[in-house]
């Protein structure tokens, strides 16, 4: 049976740990969709179509990678693909909390909708794109963290940022 699903986020900026859980869900299903999240009311450092762009250089169109972009509810999403598998990471408890909020709110919208997560591996499990930013913003070096693609722009639009 051909298995495709969602991997859906903010992705802002895009980092080690996404590419983490990508590159074992395609060894789970046939296809992963790389879903950017167009966030209405969410401020956030990189545009919508800047996001896509920096992930769809990481990874080019294939039969297991696609990278796509949706605005409103996920499960409205999963039906227009056509799936009801949507894939999540998690690293800590209080990670637990938020997705296991998501997962029941999204299956009351949508009873065939089955999220499935995958555990961080411990060498990510501590990074998370709001991290990142600060250490940038900082003056840091995030290189083991991300693609060298997401650290040259994350330094052109934050550092830039400060100097205006
Ligand atoms: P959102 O705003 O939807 O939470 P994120 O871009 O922060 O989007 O994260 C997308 C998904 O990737 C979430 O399920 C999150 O838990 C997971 N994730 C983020 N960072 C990691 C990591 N280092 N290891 C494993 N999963 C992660």
């Amino acid at each position: 049976m051909n298995k495709v699903a969602i991997y859906p986020g903010s992705f802002d900026p895009f980092t080690n740990g996404h590419i983490n859980i990508i590159e074992r869900g395609v060894k789970v299903f046939n296809t992963v969709i790389v879903a950017v999240a167009h966030h209405v009311s969410k401020k956030t450092t990189f545009t919508l179509q800047e996001r896509v762009e920096i992930i769809r250089e990481i990874f080019p169109n294939s039969s297991e990678v696609k990278v796509d972009y949706f605005e409103g509810l996920l499960v409205d999403y999963a039906r227009k693909i056509g799936t009801n598998i949507v894939l999540r990471g998690m690293r800590t408890v209080s990670d637990f909390e938020y997705e296991f909020q998501m997962a029941l709110a999204n299956k009351t919208l949508y009873s065939e909708l089955e999220t499935v997560f995958m555990v961080t591996e411990s060498a990510y499990s501590h990074i998370s794109s709001s991290l990142i930013k600060e250490i940038i913003t900082l003056g840091g070096s995030a290189k083991e963290m991300i693609p060298e693609i997401v650290e040259q722009k994350l330094r052109e639009k934050l550092l830039k940022k400060q100097e205006a």
